[in-house]
């Protein structure tokens, strides 16, 4: 059974469904095309693999858009035996005049909601904006809770902009509004920004953490604090955190008593969904069959979602 916990709406848009949108708006077709723009089809870096992603925003300034994105990315997730997703998205890249930050989010929140399956979305604060933005991210997030969205992140660039402590009250008013708390750590920085992504913004669970597996007292204290990893696979390979699926993180945070849950992070850029990503992890992986299983039901245990919706996923577990 398949829970998407970690994908993003802007590594999620289908390269036809961009150019239909391009089209309509006057925005001009990338030198390739829009499937060279918006797929990787070769390892590189973390910078590479974000301009990829980043090809998909001119399309996005726009709040149908959104919702027609938002919706297809649940639907593929759904189509490729996902169950249950979280879709990322980072709303402040999309506002623009007339599109507040918290009407971006209820255009995702609407696109979601339309989809096959059950899904929340999860708001991400950026590293690179100011912290008066990233407060209104969190703040159309909390006033969004129940209406959509289901948790709050922070993604970017963590060796440009290090800092944890400008997101602690934004974590806490989330926290307060009852809101899943999750923080983008030690995918590029030291394994330190996993434990201080946990004390000192209280989150408790981290997306992809790779780096943590440089460290097994770390790995000990996480396994004791119960903090769960959102492990993308493929999009480690690609942008270098892991060197393959048999060397990836995954394993060393398996054999510490790590939880576990899994993400294709940005599916279209990375060519491979989820329901490949554990196809992959099996077989070049080395990964035990039970221990899919294991991810399976911690992946209920963890989602960010309503007590309705874990009850209907634990009673297909099964
Ligand atoms: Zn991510």
């Amino acid at each position: 059974m398949l829970l998407n916990l970690h994908t993003h709406l802007e590594g999620c848009v289908r390269p036809e469904t961009a150019a239909e949108l391009a089209r309509a708006a006057g925005v001009p077709e990338p030198p390739l095309g829009w499937d060279a723009a918006l797929c990787m089809h070769e390892r590189s870096d973390l910078t590479m693999f974000l301009a990829h992603v980043a090809a998909a925003y001119p399309v996005l300034a726009d709040l149908d858009a959104l919702a027609r994105v938002a919706r297809e990315a649940v639907d593929d997730a759904a189509d490729d035996g996902a169950v249950f997703v979280e879709l990322k998205v980072g709303p402040s890249t999309h506002a623009g005049p007339g599109r507040p930050i918290i009407e971006v989010l209820r255009a995702v929140c609407e696109g979601v909601a339309a989809a096959k399956v059950p899904a929340g979305v999860v708001a991400c604060m950026l590293r690179h904006e100011s912290e008066h933005v990233n407060m209104e991210v969190a703040r159309a997030a909390c006033r969004l809770a129940g209406k959509g969205v289901v948790g709050l992140d922070v993604a970017g660039d963590e060796l440009l902009f290090p800092a944890l402590s400008p997101y602690t009250d934004a974590f806490a008013m989330a926290r307060a509004h009852g809101l899943g708390l999750t923080a983008h750590a030690a995918e590029a920085a030291p394994a330190e920004a996993v434990r201080e992504a946990v004390e000192v913004l209280g989150v408790s669970r981290v997306g992809h953490g790779s780096r943590a597996a440089e460290d097994s007292n770390l790995l000990e204290w996480c396994a004791g604090q119960g903090v769960s990893f959102e492990v993308c696979p493929t999009s480690n390979v690609l942008t270098g955190a892991a060197p393959s699926l048999a060397r990836h993180p995954i394993h060393r945070f398996l054999s510490a008593g790590c939880r576990v849950v899994l993400g294709d992070d940005d599916p279209v850029t990375t060519g491979v969904r989820l329901g490949a990503e554990v196809d992959g992890l099996l077989s070049a992986g080395g990964l035990n069959p039970s221990a899919v299983r294991d991810i399976a039901e911690t992946s209920v245990g963890v989602a960010f979602c309503e007590d309705g919706v874990r009850a209907r996923l634990r009673q297909m577990l099964r």
